[in-house]
């Protein structure tokens, strides 16, 4: 599966720390960030992930168009619910176009959980026979 993971500042360190948790989980699908995201898991866990751009460099667009193309499967993204921010319309388009595919999304650490377990446990295994990996 083809897993995308963004936080935002004041949730980085808690999406480190959730990556450091399901390490084992991420490591056996293809994982891609946004730039310094991407750059602080990777660093934490050694997992390997693509790095788009930064977010505030179009990284977060980089993904909406992935996730335009149905090619994500799972979308983490921690955002920061207190702090307003120029890429608000983007972020509401990512989410938008979620659901347009119907790809499960955690816009915080409760439902990224939930995802997590589902994920492990095969309940998001008709994601694979959507999009067969070529
Ligand atoms: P970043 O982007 O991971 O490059 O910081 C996420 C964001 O938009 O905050």
């Amino acid at each position: 599966m083809n897993i995308a993971l963004i936080a935002h500042d004041a949730k980085k360190e808690l999406m480190v720390q959730f990556c450091i948790a399901y390490c084992g989980v991420l490591s056996r699908h293809d994982l891609c960030a946004t730039g310094t995201t991407g750059k602080l898991v990777s660093e934490a866990t050694g997992l390997q992930i693509q790095k788009f751009l930064s977010g505030s460099q179009g990284g977060d667009q980089q993904i909406s168009a992935r996730i335009a193309c149905n090619e994500v499967d799972l979308l983490l993204f921690f955002r920061d619910p207190l702090t307003a921010k120029p890429s608000e319309p983007n972020d509401m388009n990512m989410l938008r176009l979620c659901d347009m595919h119907n790809i499960p999304v955690a816009t915080n650490i409760a439902t990224a959980e939930v995802l997590i377990h589902g994920l492990e446990r095969g309940d998001l295994d008709w994601r694979n026979i959507l999009n067969p990996k070529g």
